[in-house]
């Protein structure tokens, strides 16, 4: 049996052992060629499934109002972890696992990592059991190697959380993420405050991220967004992307005399702000559209970090001038 097809028999599986008989499936993009041969296998379980065709982007993003609708009994969201979303029907998280090789690209550019004493691992869940043969090989090559545990799964980091990079920060000298794609990777360098690399399993090499640009666009926002005076706060429908209390953030801006006005919408995207007048936006939801799309809003667009950063500058500035 082939991963693909084990992946599947484990999913109908999971979904038999809940006893579910009319299910909602949410698929990540990466997995929707395979979208066709799920359903089949659940024609053939005789358990009635709808498959989701809108993205979904990660254990945040469940559709469950719409299973609801449908009178499912089960959503099952497929490629991401639980990390505790208030759930309107009882959902399953099943983990697709990913076989993968790390030894070829670690065997051609270990030496890359050479100056680390002490190396930082971290993936994305479905490489997760890739860890324990990179960390074998970089200790047989003198280097210490650790897994650390946050409030995810050990190793595990998303872009929204990087807490098992942070349990081992302390202890080492460099992160090596392992994986695949630029998506994880991309937000997580540039939260934690160590040289950090990308192990990347498809094309079988260990490079260092470029985030020139991507720093460049922050100071510009940042310093743009110091000259606002008006704000759109931006928030996400999605169940498990509400980080921050959109109205402290209206609140804050209002007792600096700025004018903010709360924006909800599914997925945030530049077109629906077309016809709201405000000088720069705040992003209450997913981080990494702030980081990887920032380029294509019109007006700046922060993270609630950076808008923190914001706020410390101007409430001091304001305190100074009374
Ligand atoms: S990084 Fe974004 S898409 Fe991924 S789990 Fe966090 S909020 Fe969801």
């Amino acid at each position: 049996m082939n991963n693909v097809e084990g992946n599947i028999a484990e999913l109908v599986e999971a979904v038999r052992a809940r006893g579910a008989k009319r299910i909602f499936i949410q698929i990540p993009e990466g997995l929707l060629m395979r979208a066709q041969d799920i359903l089949d296998a659940f024609d053939s379980a005789n358990v009635k499934a709808f498959m989701s065709l809108e993205p979904c982007y990660g254990a945040c993003d469940l559709r469950d109002a719409e299973a609801e609708s449908l009178n499912c009994d089960l959503l099952v969201n497929v490629g991401h972890s639980d990390f505790g979303v208030n759930e309107r029907i009882p959902t399953l998280y099943f983990i697709w696992k990913v076989d993968a090789n790390a030894i070829p690209a670690l065997e051609k550019d270990w030496q890359k990592l050479a100056e680390y004493k002490s190396i930082g691992l971290v993936s994305s869940v479905n490489f997760l059991q890739i860890l324990p043969e990179v960390k074998a090989f970089l200790e047989s090559k003198g280097a210490a190697a650790h897994i650390g545990k946050g409030s995810l799964m050990e190793g595990q980091v998303l872009g929204c959380n990087v807490s098992s990079a942070l349990a081992v920060d302390a202890r080492v000298d460099a992160f090596l993420f392992v994986g695949s794609g630029h998506f994880h990777p991309l937000g997580i360098g540039l939260r934690v405050d160590k040289p950090f690399y990308v192990l990347d399993l498809e094309r079988a090499e260990i490079t260092k991220p470029d985030y020139t640009k991507f720093l460049k666009q922050r100071y510009l926002a940042l310093a743009l967004a110091r000259e606002a005076q008006s704000f759109a706060v931006l928030v996400s429908g999605k169940p498990g992307q509400h980080f921050v209390d959109p109205y402290t953030i209206k609140e804050r801006l209002e007792r600096l005399g700025k004018k903010a006005w709360i924006f909800t919408m599914d997925r945030i995207t530049p077109d629906k702000l077309l016809a709201i007048r405000a000088d720069a936006y705040v992003n209450t939801a997913c981080p990494r559209i702030t980081v990887e799309n920032r380029g294509e809003f019109r007006k700046p667009l922060l993270n609630p970090d950076e808008f923190a950063e914001l706020m410390r500058e101007l409430e001091s500035a304001a305190r100074v001038a009374v």
